[in-house]
């Protein structure tokens, strides 16, 4: 990967639908790569669990599976993008989601000079984010991994963020990854993608 930005970098999305493994992985890159994964869910459900405003407001809307509006999260990743941590580098877990919030993504790179290096769309099988997703609701019990919520959040995903793969293909930053290997496999590629 190319990096010829002077402010550090590198710039990276996870796309992927829930269940595609891409917490895990971007944890595990950005540990690798010294920089900050920032999951725009692990953030909403510590405001949840620490019971503050915002926290209450998404609680219904993140249990049905939707997703919480563009304003909100807008607010939520300016301030994140703003800690010193985020300034040589990132990556983005569960955000963008929508057309808009990729509008926004673009806005506040565009403002501090930034670009995107790399958008990464990791591929499973529906049938298998199924599967995962159900047996982490087991595992976890993650009010959102329930049975009846799990179908919801992958249409959204199919519907909503899936066609921001096309946009960032367009602009020539997407690269595709099998997610449907094992742990360590979908890390060594994504290893050497970003080589
Ligand atoms: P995740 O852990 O990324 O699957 O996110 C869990 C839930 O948090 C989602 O189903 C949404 O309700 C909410 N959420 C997380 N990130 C976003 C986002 N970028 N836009 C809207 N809702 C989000």
């Amino acid at each position: 990967m190319a990096d010829a930005d002077p402010r550090g970098g590198p710039r990276i999305v996870f796309l992927g639908p829930p269940g595609s493994g891409k917490g895990t992985q971007a944890a595990r890159l950005a540990e690798e790569l010294g920089i900050p994964a920032i999951s725009t869910g692990d953030m909403l459900r510590a405001a949840v669990a620490a019971g503050s405003e915002l926290g209450a407001r998404v609680e219904g809307i993140m249990e049905s599976g939707a997703l919480v509006d563009d304003d909100t999260m807008a607010e939520v990743v300016r301030e994140r993008l703003r800690q010193a941590d985020a300034r040589c580098g990132f990556i983005l877990d569960g955000y963008p989601r929508t057309a808009r919030q990729a509008e926004t993504l673009q806005g506040i790179l565009d403002a501090g000079g930034d670009r995107l290096d790399l958008v990464i769309s990791l591929r499973v099988p529906e049938q298998e984010l199924v599967s995962r997703m159900a047996s982490r609701g087991e595992v976890e019990g993650r009010a959102d991994d329930r049975a009846e919520v799990i179908r919801e959040r992958l249409r959204v995903y199919e519907g909503t963020t899936a066609p921001l793969v096309e946009r960032y293909s367009a602009a020539g930053v997407l690269r595709e990854v099998d997610g449907d290997r094992g742990i360590d496999e979908v890390a060594a590629s994504l290893r050497e993608l970003v080589a």
